[in-house]
């Protein structure tokens, strides 16, 4: 896993000062986005301890079992200098992170811990408080750099090259889970590692949001949401949602859709930093709401992207985080009619100094196939 120009010692020593700031005296990381973002390791989380170990002051360590060593080793964290223990299929690994943590207070564990691991570590260390590691890894997180942003867009390339192929294979008389599998296979073709999720939603599945693929069959003038996304070898993400038509949709659904293009294009187009995420969720809210649509957008705005598909910040009414330069998230207003047909529109967009940038450029309108 070649990772070029992440800045590993500068996030772990933005981790410090933060855990430092917060009276945390070691941060606990196993297997997960937050330990890739740290040291690049991209390990498997397994019932076998690894834990990196960050204490407010002094040098990290990486507890790995033994006969992960040279994975250790071989990855990013290897050229990193980082102290690497390893501890033998007969040895208390938690013990082991104790005495490595040996008098610490207060410890916070990663938001994505196993239990069976916060446990152990509380039992190995019964004077130490756990907390949340999210509010000291998460900020930083949140800011992408440079080397970041290059790979979202490099990700938002890969899935516009999928959904221009979507044509090719969506048609009536196919079944969602037939168009779905081809999409799939397109995903990884377009240079994504992973697949994350498929939806292909049509006619009244269209109502369900989160609705992924069934055996319905595809009808002439159903509107189709497309909305894939996958997971790049550089760790990051894709995420976008394009709508399209099997022939002529309904006409409300045509009425609404302008709509939809308006207040998606308005949200985006509103992206600056000291806007906050609460505002940026009204922009495209009070637009479908003077269209009386407002009862129809049923979720938030938007979410944060980076080596997570959802991660901070959320675009959600109420979160009153403003926005900042490196800050990326998607923009994905919808509306959704139960029985009848369903719409979203999706960029994952990065605040900049002087606005915003789209990762994603493939056509907005509605492709009738
Ligand atoms: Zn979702
Ligand atoms: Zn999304
Ligand atoms: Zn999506």
């Amino acid at each position: 896993m070649d990772a070029p120009g992440y800045d590993f010692r500068s996030r772990l020593s933005g981790v410090q000062r933060a855990a430092g700031q917060s009276g945390i005296d070691a941060v606990l990381v196993t297997p997960g986005p937050d330990l890739r973002y740290l040291i690049g390791y991209d390990a498997v989380p397994l019932e076998r301890l690894t834990c990196l170990v960050v204490p407010a002051d002094g040098d990290p360590v990486l507890v790995v079992p033994g006969l992960e060593e040279l994975a250790a080793q071989a990855s990013p964290a290897g050229p990193l200098g980082l102290q690497i223990l390893t501890w033998g299929e007969t040895e208390d690994p938690c013990a082991l992170v104790a005495s490595v943590a040996a008098g610490a207070r207060r410890v916070a564990v990663d938001d994505h811990m196993w239990a069976q691991k916060v446990l152990g570590l509380r039992a190995a260390m019964p004077g130490a408080e756990q907390v949340l590691a999210g509010p000291v890894i998460h900020p930083l997180r949140m800011r992408k750099d440079d080397a970041e942003i290059a790979a979202l867009q490099a990700a938002g390339r890969a899935i516009d090259q999928v959904h221009a192929a979507v044509p090719e294979v969506l048609r009536a008389g196919r079944t969602e889970r037939e168009v779905g599998r081809d999409i799939a296979e397109m995903i990884i073709a377009a240079g994504h590692r992973t697949v994350d999720f498929v939806i292909v939603a049509s006619g009244p599945n269209g109502a369900s949001p989160h609705h992924e693929i069934s055996d319905r069959v595809i009808e002439h003038g159903d509107a189709v949401v497309v909305d894939i996304g996958g997971t790049m070898p550089s760790g990051y993400c894709s995420d976008s949602t394009r709508m399209y038509a099997v022939g002529e949709p309904p006409s409300q659904f045509l009425q609404w859709f302008g709509i939809l293009l308006q207040a998606q294009r308005a949200a985006v187009e509103a992206v600056r930093p000291g806007l906050t995420c609460s505002q940026v969720d009204a922009v495209a809210r009070d637009l479908l709401d003077a269209h009386g649509l407002a009862d129809l957008f049923i979720h938030r705005t938007g979410h944060g992207i980076g080596l997570e598909t959802h991660e901070e910040p959320y675009i959600v009414s109420g979160n009153e985080l403003p926005l900042e330069p490196g800050m990326a998230f998607s923009i994905e207003p919808g509306f959704y009619a139960r029985g009848l047909f369903g719409a979203r529109i999706e960029d994952i967009v990065v605040c900049t100094d002087a606005g915003w940038q789209s990762m994603n450029h493939s056509t907005h309108e509605l492709v009738v196939v």
